[in-house]
């Protein structure tokens, strides 16, 4: 009898570890359209530092033509959220889905408003566009835009608001790049404490806490 309650104890002990359960969490990118390959590895490599997941990058697709706003020739993001959701493995936590196409959203009293990204709280996909974030400067730096955007869209996903704690990544750019420079990539104490699978990223570990 004892040695079978050791026996569950110690396959309970395993099960339910919760950084085993949270490496267990499987998100993917699908590239829509044409998008440099190292733009992508960027997004998935930062993925998976900011967050406990693993990240697989599914094979390219075309932009759904059900997306497209033929009036400003570009894609509607909520559009593009609802084609992932039907397109893509139930399987999948998260998708992401990353395009180079200029994408947008209603946003107050403007109908198509251009954006870098779209995340609905706690739903399964999100996407980000490099359209807006690689207009006249360095790939290094469009590499390092596309990568915090990333993160954001996925915090919101996993039920982050937008955050005023100075240079958080889930700071509401309102559609200015500048907030994005400004922003040190990771996401604040307070943010990292309402999602359980964030990481301390290495970045932000040094100094007293
Ligand atoms: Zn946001
Ligand atoms: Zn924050």
């Amino acid at each position: 009898m004892s040695r079978i309650i050791l026996l569950l104890s110690a396959l309970l002990g395993l099960a339910i570890s919760p950084a085993e359960a949270a490496d267990e969490l499987k998100i993917a990118l699908q590239p829509l359209g044409k998008v440099p390959a190292d733009v992508v590895e960027k997004a998935r490599g930062y993925l998976e530092q900011i967050y406990a997941v693993h990240v697989e990058v599914l094979a390219a697709k075309e932009l759904p033509a059900s997306a497209f706003y033929r009036p400003r020739e570009r894609y509607r993001a909520e559009k593009l959220l609802d084609w992932l959701e039907a397109n893509t493995a139930a399987t999948l936590t998260k998708v992401i889905g990353i395009t180079a196409a200029d994408i947008s959203t209603t946003k107050g009293e403007v109908f198509d408003w251009g954006i870098f990204g779209l995340g609905q709280l706690g739903q399964r996909p999100c996407v980000l566009s490099t359209f807006r974030l690689a207009r006249g400067v360095p790939h290094e730096k469009l590499l390092l835009r596309t990568q915090r955007v990333a993160a954001h869209e996925v915090g919101h996903t996993f039920g982050l608001e937008h955050c005023p704690t100075p240079r958080c990544t889930m700071n509401d750019a309102e559609g200015k790049v500048a907030t994005v420079d400004a922003e040190n990539g990771q996401l604040c104490e307070q943010c990292r404490a309402r999602v359980p699978i964030a990481k301390i990223s290495p970045a932000d570990a040094p100094g007293p806490r």
